[in-house]
């Protein structure tokens, strides 16, 4: 049984802050501060460049890649570290379109987060081999599988209203119609239980700065079933995928399994960040994050609703259909959520008119959710919004 009032202790909360935006950054774990503290001193400060072995730094990407690997359904030896989730995008889909390369659609939908579509018309414009990107719906992606379909790449959960898709359902139909999927788990990580083996997905990426609290700019990662490993050709085929790194051949040849998805030197001190981050996750079931998650969303759902007539709910209201986050529309949603985390509520805002907040059971719980509707309620029906300060927009939302 997951003993959420343990995990809670594990992370730094400054006082007065009700923080229900772990989905897009998470809080710092007590023990990635120490660890970071001891690894400059002890490895980088007296190691030295002996760390690469003595403090085993050259394995830290697939060290930590299979801790996550226990998260999202995946075997050993099927994921690892590095770059950015918008990286390792481009990776999984170039790998992906090359398996299949007779075909010349990429099928993606509007829900899907921005960076993924921007990378995918870059790459595609690069092949420059008359590729197109199918964005529809997001309830029309299954009606859009058909055999022009080379790659299906979808965000599982929709990073506006928290909408999820039927991995499984629409992996099988993907196959059924000759097409390979890549599925970005940027929301789903640390969010909800996730079976990338027992969907038979073939490729899937994700970061783990938001649900998996590794810190700003955290290694992403990247997913690839056993049997493609052998056959995926990096297209950024750097000198940490060789097969012998340190042979420095002129010429590239893939290493072994999923190493060669590694591009260059690995973000050591980040590692080690998001390695003491994912100790919060032993001894959690995934199935008692995705119970108290519902619960909290549906509370939280249900009170707005019943308090704050002027939000309009902008997620599904079926907890089944939905990830760990909640939104409402208001025209005025920005100023709103800038009046909110002055109160020390802290969601975050997504153009046009969504204020968005996540639910991270691991350190949120009913009290916090119950203080975050009353604080919502007195922002949104007094109008405390309303002041000059609360329209400026900053640089990030
Ligand atoms: C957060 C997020 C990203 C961000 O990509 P970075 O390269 O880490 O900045 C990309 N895709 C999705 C679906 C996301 O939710």
């Amino acid at each position: 049984m997951s003993d959420f009032a343990k995990t809670k202790k594990l992370f730094h909360m400054p006082d007065g802050v009700i923080y229900l935006d772990g989905n897009s950054l998470g809080p710092l774990p007590l023990a990635a501060r120490a660890r970071v503290v001891d690894m400059m001193a002890a490895e980088w400060g007296n190691q030295l460049i002996k760390g690469w072995n003595s403090a085993g730094w050259m394995l830290q990407p697939r060290r930590i890649g299979d801790r996550i690997a226990r998260l999202i359904g995946a075997a050993e030896g099927t994921v690892v570290m590095g770059d950015t989730l918008s990286i390792k995008v481009h990776q999984a889909l170039a790998s992906a379109l090359e398996l299949n390369p007779e075909r010349r659609v990429v099928l993606s939908d509007n829900g899907n987060f921005p960076s993924d579509l921007y990378i995918a018309q870059g790459l595609l414009k690069s092949l420059d081999k008359g590729y197109t990107l199918k964005v529809v719906e997001p309830e029309a992606v299954e009606a859009a599988i058909d055999e022009s379909v080379a790659v299906m790449m979808l965000t599982e959960v929709d990073y506006r209203t928290g909408r999820l898709h039927d991995m499984k359902a629409l992996t099988e139909k993907a196959h059924a119609a000759g097409a390979l999927t890549v599925w970005d788990l940027a929301h789903s990580a640390g969010a909800i239980p996730v079976d990338l083996a027992g969907a038979k997905a073939d490729f899937a990426v994700g970061c783990t700065y938001k649900y998996l609290n590794g810190g700003p700019g955290a290694p992403a990662f990247i997913y690839v079933a056993p049997e493609h490993q052998d056959a995926a050709r990096p297209a950024l085929s750097g000198w940490l995928g060789h097969e012998a790194p340190f042979a420095f051949d002129l010429d590239y040849r893939p290493g072994a399994g999923i190493d060669r998805m590694r591009v260059g030197t690995p973000p050591i001190i980040a590692l080690a960040a998001l390695d003491a981050a994912l100790d919060a996750w032993n001894g959690i079931d995934m199935a008692d994050i995705r119970r108290a998650s519902i619960g909290l969303t549906d509370l939280f759902i249900a009170e707005i609703e019943k308090r704050c007539p002027e939000l309009s709910l902008n997620s599904p209201r079926d907890g089944a259909r939905r990830g760990s986050q909640v939104s409402f529309r208001h025209r005025e949603g920005y100023a709103i959520m800038q009046a909110l985390i002055a109160r020390g509520l802290i969601g975050d805002f997504r153009a046009p008119d969504s204020i968005r907040f996540g639910f991270t059971p691991l350190y949120i719980g009913e009290a916090e959710v119950r203080a975050a509707v009353g604080i919502i309620e007195d922002v949104v029906n007094n109008r405390l919004w309303d002041a000059p300060d609360y329209r400026k927009k900053a640089l990030v939302t």
